[in-house]
């Protein structure tokens, strides 16, 4: 367990972001900001790997180190990264230790030359197919499951690096949206079920560039294009103002499992995610929640800030006025102080305070994305209580979280989750809310326009797309 899960406002984390740019000669500093605009993805590490090719150095150069974007790069160690092709990764780990060690990327010099990766996701198989390569004298650097990755390709007997990678891909299982860089190409690859995201897209001046949201394509003025397909690298190589940008299939098509999560708590909402605006999906689950559970109240009020767009959903579909009655404090980095005896539901209070002029005697629909342990949500009703509400009316857009989750995302044993162990009525008890409702599986599909059946959404069903 991480430090982080420790903490009494964790919920559930995602695992990380990834940013990667070919064809500028700024190339380190825009993935710089791409990162930034990735930050809510992994607070923990961040990391840029950048290649001077053709340049005097003709190598890869790396920079990584633990906290935020901002405090991990300087404008000197920026100015470390030269060349035109840049990958970024931020990270929130949910396999491997938390440490420099685990933080991305990732870059080995092996029989294949120099080669840095970033990944978003989790590898199912890691830990066998890492048995087996220790078994057969590899030696390995860090904990993450990442890195078996480079084992594979360093020991294939493929006669092309293209060769080796595709052999690599086909033997590991699970979710990975990867940025692999050599020292002239930059390869963007998506794993077959496309759990996590990858956009694709084109720099303003010329030349690729990739992030885990598009947000980071706004920050930066690129322009996205589309989602790097399943099963597919996306290669990008040649001269800056003409790149040769060529997709590869390396894996059959099959039926995509993409991250229902993304849309209900991770992506920001002003990113497009699997193609679709974030926001609307939020609003939608929020509309549907209010037909599936409507409330007699008199405002809704959103746990900010995953909360916010489904609770302007459910306002607009219930009449009932969107009240911002929770505020943010979005400046809390880790405390060590934690006055347990002296100050009630601290950690809660160190993030969210009540509005108590627009809570006093009001019966308030609370709207959250989630209820993992249950602690959380019961110290945001009880502060809501003890700010006048004379109700106060949870709804949750999403199901019921009843399993973890093996593809990237950090959530507690099936032991710890709520969900997985009481009824709604023994929820909405342990919590103290005068009523409780989720959104249904069938209303969180309509509401990510799952109609092809296209999302995984294990951790509402218990029924994993890959053996886990
Ligand atoms: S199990 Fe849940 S969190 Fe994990 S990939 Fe599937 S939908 Fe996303």
């Amino acid at each position: 367990m991480n430090s982080a899960t420790n903490s009494p406002w964790t919920k559930l984390r995602e695992k990380c972001g990834v940013v990667g740019v070919w064809g500028n000669h700024e190339a380190a500093n825009l993935a710089y900001l791409g990162l930034h605009a990735l930050q809510h993805r992994g607070q923990e590490s961040a990391g840029i790997a950048a290649s001077d090719a053709g340049g005097a150095g003709q190598a890869i150069h790396l920079r990584r180190g633990m906290g935020l974007v901002a405090d991990v790069f300087s404008p000197k160690a920026l100015g470390r990264l030269p060349g035109r092709i840049a990958i970024g990764h931020t990270r929130y780990s949910t396999a491997g230790d938390s440490g420099i060690g685990n933080a991305q990327p990732l870059m080995v010099e092996c029989n294949k030359g120099r080669l840095a990766i970033a990944h978003n996701g989790n590898l199912t198989n890691a830990t066998a197919i890492r048995g087996r390569l220790e078994a057969q004298g590899s030696i390995f650097q860090t904990t993450s499951d990442t890195e078996v990755i480079l084992h594979l390709i360093a020991q294939s007997r493929a006669t092309s690096f293209d060769g080796a990678l595709e052999e690599a891909l086909n033997q590991v299982e699970g979710a990975y949206s990867l940025l692999l860089l050599t020292p002239d190409s930059l390869y963007a690859i998506r794993d077959p079920l496309g759990f996590r995201p990858l956009a694709q897209g084109k720099l303003a001046e010329g030349g690729a560039f990739f992030a885990s949201e598009t947000c980071a394509f706004d920050l930066i003025g690129a322009r996205f294009e589309h989602e790097v397909a399943a099963g597919t690298w996306v290669k990008v190589s040649g001269e800056s103002r003409a790149p040769a940008i060529t997709t590869h299939r390396f894996a059959a098509e099959r039926p995509l499992r993409q991250c229902a999560f993304e849309h209900v708590y991770f992506a920001r909402p002003d990113s497009l995610v699997f193609e679709r605006s974030v926001q609307q999906s939020r609003e939608q689950m929020g509309r549907i929640l209010a037909q599936e559970a409507p409330a007699d109240a008199d405002i809704v009020v959103p746990v900010p800030d995953s909360g916010v767009a489904a609770a302007l959903g459910y306002s607009a579909e219930s009449g009932l006025r969107c009240r911002f009655g929770l505020i943010r404090n979005h400046y809390v980095g880790r405390t060590f102080i934690e006055p347990t005896q002296q100050i009630r539901d601290f950690g809660v209070k160190l993030k969210l305070n009540p509005v108590r002029r627009l809570l006093e005697g009001q019966r308030v629909v609370l709207v959250d994305d989630s209820i993992v342990r249950g602690t959380t949500s019961r110290k945001i009703v009880n502060m809501i209580r003890e700010a006048g509400a004379t109700e106060v009316h949870v709804r949750i857009s999403c199901p019921p979280t009843i399993s973890p989750c093996y593809y990237g995302v950090d959530t507690p044993s099936k032991s710890e989750l709520i969900a997985a162990n009481q009824t709604q009525e023994q929820i909405r008890l342990s919590i103290g809310a005068d009523s409780l409702g989720y959104l249904s599986l069938a209303g969180l599909g309509r509401a990510v326009e799952n109609c092809n059946d296209s999302f995984c959404m294990a951790c509402y069903t218990g029924k994993y797309p890959t053996p886990v």
